[in-house]
């Protein structure tokens, strides 16, 4: 319980409303803020209401209670491993440090993470999600965004705030208000010194709104193809993504403006397996297959060769970078746009489909995104390959295999009922942003931190380095939004 002598009476003004942005609500609104919430969209959410694999936290409870033996510098060794060692080594050891705190934290909201897996790249399983129900699993992030969103209305201020000019921000201590539809276009103050406001488009105005503290939680810039990405990764450009169209790097722009130093931007994680949509090929977004389907031992196949190709159990780098080299022209230069590989083939067997849950894989028959084939015979005939050379790949016992793959999670069989995706490589997560100091505060090119500015969530740079271990950034938005959320108030 906070003393009401250390409440803060200072206006709190967050951007953006996903899971950093209500992370850093909430903290804000504990320490006596009166705080608003302002999102572009007319649902709160972002790509954090997206996520399906889970969020990581370690040594917790969960892990005890499965016999799992993991700790705090386990988990910093893989992150900076994951991020090639390009991270800040203080955020990475915040993180950790405050890791299982933040899963208590998101537990109190009534989101029971007692599931754990093992996501590429970490050295023991330590990603948090929820019980399935029915062989279906939870949706995670919709179920947390859910559960937080509850919570804050009950936080409310029952007297009206300035509703009809916004010229000033909710007043009211220890109260969120929420406000949709409402794009923040400028901030306010002395360039590179001190924020005093901002500037947001909403039901057909300009307004102007003065706080005490701006916190950007805008998330990344995936689907920012034509600014951002085309500036700074045109590499990806042609490339599909998995995030919600409010992608767009908007926080990261902001603070550009008003002289906030980014870095990384280039930084881009490629996830291996967006699925590709037989009745619209092209579409530039696509619905992620989860990590977890060649976690329980699906198999890619390359068109052209009715091949395997790579380990399927590989880091998201590795599989992304074997599955791009399928097209010949990526091959040939290492700095040139990369080109949508040929299609390539995800194939699940029974054991593959009751592993993730029969009913979720139902989901995606019923979308036209996985289709059922009676045998392997039947994928080949469907796709044109070469029946025999598909079934010694498909069906080849060896142990390791020719691309290192020593654990193998299920073996095929030629005339077993075969599930078949097509799969392609996709803009998934954006490690550049808004550098920001161990209290989430935004910086200046020359390292001063800027007065009253503060950044969380995907649009801050620094903790994941040059890529991101799976399932850190549902904690890092945790984390980091609840420091920015106190920070605010000092
Ligand atoms: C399909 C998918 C699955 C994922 N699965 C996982 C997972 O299992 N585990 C994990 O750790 N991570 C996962 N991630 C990544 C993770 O979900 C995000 O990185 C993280 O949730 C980002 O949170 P955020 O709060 O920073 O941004 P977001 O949740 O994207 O929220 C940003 C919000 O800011 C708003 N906004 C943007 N610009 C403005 C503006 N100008 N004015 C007002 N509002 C604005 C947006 O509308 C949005 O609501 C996944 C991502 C995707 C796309």
């Amino acid at each position: 319980m906070i003393s009401s002598a250390s409440l803060s009476s200072r206006s709190t003004v967050i951007v953006g409303g996903g899971l950093a942005g209500l992370s850093a609500a909430i903290e804000a609104a504990r320490c006596g803020a009166a705080v608003t919430v302002l999102d572009k969209e007319v649902r709160l959410g972002g790509n954090s209401a997206k996520a399906s694999s889970g969020m990581n936290a370690a040594p917790t409870q969960a892990q005890r209670n499965l016999s799992i033996a993991d700790s705090l510098e386990l988990f910093q060794q893989d992150t900076l491993a994951a991020g090639k060692h390009k991270n800040d080594p203080k955020l990475v050891q915040i993180l950790a440090t405050q890791a299982a705190d933040a899963l208590a934290f998101i537990e109190s909201f009534g989101v029971t993470l007692d599931q754990v897996s093992q996501c590429g790249g970490h050295s023991a399983p330590r990603t948090h999600r929820e019980t399935e129900v029915d062989g279906k699993p939870k949706a995670v992030g919709w179920d947390i965004m859910k559960a937080l969103q509850t919570y804050i209305a009950t936080l409310a201020p029952s007297t009206s705030t300035s509703d009809s000019s916004y010229a000033t921000a909710n007043q009211v201590p220890n109260t969120i208000k929420v406000i949709t539809d409402a794009r923040v276009t400028e901030l306010l103050g002395d360039r590179g010194i001190r924020v005093t406001g901002l500037q947001f488009d909403h039901a057909s105005k300009c307004h102007l709104m003065h706080a005490d503290s701006v916190i950007l939680a805008t998330g990344g810039y995936a689907a920012d193809t034509n600014a951002l990405i085309q500036q700074y990764a045109p590499r990806y450009a042609k490339l599909a993504t998995t995030n919600g169209p409010w992608a767009t790097g908007d926080g990261v722009k902001l603070g550009m403006e008003f002289g906030a130093k980014a870095q990384d931007l280039g930084q881009v994680q490629i996830h291996p397996t967006g699925f590709v949509d037989p009745k619209d090929v092209g579409a530039a977004v696509k619905i992620l297959a989860p990590e977890s389907l060649r976690a329980y031992g699906a198999l890619l196949i390359d068109t052209q060769t009715s091949s395997r190709f790579v380990n399927e159990l590989s880091t998201r780098d590795a599989v992304s970078t074997a599955m791009l080299n399928l097209s010949s022209s990526n091959k040939k230069s290492d700095s040139g746009t990369l080109e949508t590989p040929p299609p390539i083939l995800m194939l699940m067997n029974r054991f593959v489909v009751e592993s993730y849950g029969e009913a979720a894989i139902g989901f995606y028959v019923k979308r036209g995104l996985v289709q059922k084939f009676e045998s392997l015979k039947k994928v080949a005939e469907a796709y044109l390959l070469d029946a025999l050379k598909l079934e010694r790949e498909v069906v080849s016992v060896e142990v390791p295999d020719r691309f290192g793959k020593s654990h193998i999670p299920v073996h095929f069989t030629g005339d077993e009922v075969i599930y078949v995706a097509l799969v392609t490589p996709v803009r998934h997560y954006t490690m550049g942003g808004l550098r920001i100091s161990a209290e989430a505060q935004a910086m200046t090119e020359a390292h001063e931190p800027i007065a009253n500015l503060f950044v969380c969530g995907e649009a801050a740079s620094g903790l994941d380095g040059w890529n991101r271990l799976a399932g850190n950034s549902l904690l890092g938005s945790v984390v980091f939004g609840r420091i920015a959320g106190r920070s605010s108030c000092h």
